[in-house]
């Protein structure tokens, strides 16, 4: 008996469960299925989103709709349309072998009369928003009088979002004896008042600590001056190739403007306000799904209820005015087991506000050093060779590989290798090694008011320390926090012995005190993960491209040190515009830049680019000097598809 059978679930479901790959059931799903299963109760679940909510009511739900009476038997109220739309979907998924089940979803911004009608034809289950489900009661459109099951998801947003009034005129034209489930992240008054006023002896579960963050979301803030925070933004993004993430900005027009900068700088962005018309909306959250769009810049309003699985980063690009509401800004990161980060982007004046949000997530925040220059083109070259290691090779291009052959035939491996990294290398030397360092570190006194307030340990963070490069990282199953565990052990090191952790995809770095240096260099390099030789290197951020002490080039496993990589030697990678892989950044301008491995991918210019061919290595055309360079995009998450240009 697997843990679904023990929650007293119907085999219909049990083979739907069986087909979405839900190998065990999570906390709240536990907790909950059988409650609602054995008894008519109301009940109060406290629980994140991500946490497998939507099944956690749906299933019993699903199991308790009487399929031979066409009348509306649950309504479920959830605070978007987005959320709508993905409730009603899940809910399709879950009840696919149970004959005769109708649901049907009801927001606002689409036809008024077809969603009545789609009612009228007998839909047990509807999931609505509060505004369109109070103006279709308004018109008569719908009848919830004889409804058994009410459930409330997302309390909290749709309260924070205005929806009292319509959330308690619905229950009120719904009969007393239906049952209520209410879930919500948090419990604020006004939900409290309305658990109050419509439930009767609630049972309550909690999952995970209450209004504390989700375990699987780690924390880091970078201080920056103000006038920087884009910069930094920038930086952040380039130095987390994989990046696919939320940014939030306090206003709608904050939001837009940093959007169309991140787009005019060549990220593959959008904005996402309250200002855009429902189908731009709907066009944007699209891309975002399809992983065409990596950093969605949203208001808070905007960006509720996204469910978008597998966010690596939400990234505060301001804190908001509300404390709880960054609560639900990193929730949309960590979800269903998977590791996350969030990160706030902050100012010296803004420091306090970091303290009051430590306590109220009952996590500590990292304090990270936003990544200089030559420290972003390590992490885009060692980004770039694991990609290359990785990538899996399309046969087509056997054709190509007699003339590409006889091109490279007088190269070694060693220089092949050398300058297909220089291609990337060059680029991001060349824009890096203008900019200027903007990382803003708490001064002495400043860190120690915090330190002391919060006792947070004290992390060595000046110039004195060894930085490591070591080839294990997220894919692993590592965020900085067990990465730092880990070494600590490994090493026999106390408490804040490793500093400074950044985890990436496949490496990761971190920093010692130069004391430990040897004892690192000796233990790590002999010790194997999961069968996987562990390897360490020193790693120079110091823009040197001096050697390390072991008289090896620093910077990797890929064999080319940096030394050797900024020249600016020509490349021989092929471009693929039209080819519609990448995606890591969107093009408005039509001036082609150098493409590095594969540089940019036009899905309307279907003709490859004149310069095309086997070399690309040409200066930039539009003013790009004060750009970041575009990234790689060949080696990037290639199966992403290319948003299109909105010239
Ligand atoms: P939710 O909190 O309902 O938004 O769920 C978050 C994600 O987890 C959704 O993509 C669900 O399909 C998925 N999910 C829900 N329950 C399980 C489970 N028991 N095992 C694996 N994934 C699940």
């Amino acid at each position: 008996m697997n843990k679904f059978e023990q929650l007293g679930l119907s085999e219909s479901l049990l083979k739907a469960i069986l087909d979405l790959g839900f190998e065990n059931p999570t906390e709240v799903q536990e907790k909950a299925i059988p409650l609602l299963l054995e008894k008519d109760t109301d009940m109060v679940a406290l629980a994140q989103t991500g946490t497998g909510k939507t099944a956690a009511f749906g299933f019993p739900v699903i199991q308790k709709i009487d399929v031979n009476n066409r009348n509306t038997q649950a309504l479920i109220l959830s605070p978007t349309r987005e959320l709508c739309l993905q409730i009603t979907n899940e809910i399709k998924n879950y009840s696919k072998y149970e004959k005769g089940i109708n649901v049907v979803a009801v927001y606002g911004g689409a036809s008024i009369t077809e969603q009545a009608r789609d009612i009228k034809r007998g839909a047990q289950i509807i999931v609505a928003t509060p505004g369109r489900m109070q103006d279709m009661i308004n018109r008569g459109l719908v009848n919830i009088s004889q409804i058994n099951y009410c459930i409330l998801d997302e309390a909290d947003e749709m309260l924070n979002m205005g929806f009292y009034e319509d959330i308690v005129n619905i229950l009120s034209t719904t009969p007393d004896e239906k049952n209520t489930w209410l879930f919500s992240a948090t419990m604020p008054a006004e939900v409290a008042r309305i658990g109050k006023q419509f439930m009767t002896d609630p049972i309550e579960i909690t999952v995970g600590a209450k209004n504390s963050g989700s375990a699987t979301v780690s924390h880091e803030f970078y201080l920056v001056n103000a006038r920087d925070r884009y910069e930094a933004l920038k930086r952040l993004a380039d130095s987390n190739p994989d990046i696919f993430s939320v940014v939030f900005c306090r206003t709608k027009r904050d939001t837009q403007a940093v959007a169309e900068k991140l787009v005019e700088d060549g990220y593959s962005a959008a904005a996402l306000h309250g200002d855009l018309s429902q189908a731009q909306r709907d066009g944007v959250m699209k891309s975002f799904r399809g992983r065409q769009i990596q950093m969605l810049v949203a208001t808070d309003v905007a960006a509720r209820g996204i469910d978008v699985d597998n966010i690596t980063h939400v990234v505060n690009y301001q804190l908001p005015d509300e404390i709880e509401t960054y609560n639900h800004r990193s929730g949309r990161t960590g979800r269903a087991g998977k590791l996350g980060t969030s990160i706030v982007i902050v100012t010296k004046s803004e420091l306090r506000k970091i303290s009051s949000i430590e306590r109220i997530i009952k996590q500590k925040f990292e304090e990270k050093t936003i990544p200089s220059g030559i420290e972003i083109c390590e992490i885009q070259l060692l980004h770039l060779a694991t990609k290359i290691k990785d990538t899996e090779v399309d046969h087509e291009i056997d054709t190509y590989l007699p003339a590409i052959n006889s091109v490279l035939e007088d190269l070694s491996k060693e220089e092949l290798i050398k300058k297909m990294v220089s291609v990337e290398f060059n680029r991001f030397i060349n824009y890096y090694k203008k900019t200027r360092d903007i990382s803003n570190q708490a001064s002495g006194s400043e860190r120690r008011e915090r330190d002391d307030r919060d006792g947070a340990p004290r992390e060595n963070n000046n110039g004195g320390a060894t930085r490591y490069f070591v080839n294990i990282g997220s894919r692993d199953n590592f965020d900085w926090m067990s990465l730092k565990d880990y070494l600590k052990e490994t090493l026999d090191l106390g408490r804040d012995d490793v500093f400074k952790v950044d985890v990436k995809e496949g490496f990761s770095f971190f920093n010692t005190d130069p004391e430990h240096t040897d004892k690192v260099m000796e233990i790590l390099n002999n010790v194997q993960l999961e069968g996987r030789r562990i390897n360490v290197e020193i790693s120079k951020n110091d823009g040197g491209g001096r050697r390390d002490h072991n008289g090896r080039s620093s910077g990797g496993s890929f064999g080319g040190g940096r030394s050797s990589a900024p020249r600016r030697e020509g490349s021989f990678a092929p471009r693929r515009e039209g080819s519609g892989g990448g995606g890591f950044r969107s093009d408005r301008n039509s001036a082609p830049r150098e493409g590095g491995f594969g540089g940019r991918s036009d899905s309307r210019s279907a003709a490859p680019r004149r310069e095309g061919g086997f070399s690309s290595d040409r200066p930039r055309t539009e003013g790009s000097s004060d750009r970041a360079p575009r990234r790689s995009e060949s080696f990037g998450d290639s199966p992403r598809p290319r948003r299109p240009r909105r010239d």
